[in-house]
């Protein structure tokens, strides 16, 4: 039987530091506000909003709302950043992604100063962690790397298996588990022989957006599995990439959805906040 990763546990730890680094920062004259942009009115989008807000208001930092209608204009929305950029008192500014299609995601993206960049996506911050410089880290995969660490699990010398190229999660884990001296192998939907390549995996990142398609014979005993996907099944159950409990019995250590990686996304954009008032001087 596996032990369960509580990211739920830890997502609370970390934000119960952050409350406190928050409130320390804050001592020193040291404060600032997350600007978080909605463009249209997706409800999934809304809820994630919602989330990145009330979990501002419990560490104790500043969100501002930008609720803008799904007809907005590109340079309407890029002088919105721009107004941002230049607003000393905001130190992270998100754009809730989707944005409506008539938007360009990268311009938006390019637009965020890389110092207020607390969702790691822009490319310089993309860059920075490429060549492991100091910049934001993208946040579901560190915090995949967070709940790892503090669930006792080493990464150094294990061959990682990571199933899925994206650029928000994918291709950023995997950099981040050779950053802390994994062994990387990235599977996509081009790979050959996945079943034999994931059943090499000691650690099994799984980030591939289908409902249930890892099962028992992509697992080696052992392994410890981390389940990215979010899905809501024909039963309007949540589910991930992973069949749970299929894999559960074999695994050594396994995340469940819900309650893995989902809370760990969150804790991290705070942990960027945090980070960035921190870097303010004086
Ligand atoms: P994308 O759809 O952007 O990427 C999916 C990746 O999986 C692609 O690289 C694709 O390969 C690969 N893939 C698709 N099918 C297969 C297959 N049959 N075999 C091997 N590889 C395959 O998804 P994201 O990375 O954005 O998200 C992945 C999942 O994680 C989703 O369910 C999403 O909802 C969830 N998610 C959860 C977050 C959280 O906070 N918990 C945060 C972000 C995402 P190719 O590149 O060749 O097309």
């Amino acid at each position: 039987m596996a032990a369960i990763i509580d990211g739920k546990k830890i997502a609370q730890e970390i934000k119960d530091e952050l409350k406190e680094k928050a409130a320390c920062l804050k001592e020193k004259g040291k404060t600032g506000a997350l600007a978080v942009i909605q463009v249209g009115d997706d409800p999934a989008s809304s809820v994630y909003v919602r989330n990145k807000k009330n979990a501002c208001a419990y560490i104790g930092i500043e969100s501002l709302s930008y609720e803008l209608s799904g007809d907005t204009t590109q340079q309407e929305l890029l002088a919105l950043i721009q107004q941002l950029n230049e607003d000393e008192r905001v130190r992270g500014i998100l754009v809730q992604l989707p944005v409506p299609g008539h938007i360009d995601e990268n311009a938006i993206i390019k637009a965020i100063r890389p110092e207020k960049d607390v969702d790691g996506f822009h490319p310089e911050s993309v860059g920075a962690m490429t060549i492991g410089q100091k910049g934001f880290l993208p946040c579901t995969p560190a915090g995949i790397i967070q709940l790892l660490k503090r669930s006792g699990v080493e990464i150094e010398g294990k061959h990682c298996v990571v199933v899925g190229r994206s650029n928000i999660v994918g291709k950023p884990m995997a950099l981040l588990l050779l950053r802390e001296n994994g062994t990387v192998t990235v599977a996509h939907s081009r790979t050959r022989n996945l079943k034999e390549l994931c059943r090499q995996a000691d650690i099994l990142v799984v980030a591939i957006g289908k409902p249930r398609f890892i099962d028992a014979e992509y697992i080696k005993e052992g392994a410890v599995v981390i389940d990215v996907g979010i899905h809501r099944d024909a039963h309007n159950k949540l589910c991930g990439d992973v069949k749970f409990e299929e894999v559960e019995p074999l695994a050594s250590a396994i995340t469940p959805v819900p309650g893995g990686v989902g809370p760990m996304t969150i804790a991290m954009l705070m942990n960027n906040c945090v980070e960035s008032i921190a870097e303010i001087e004086g």
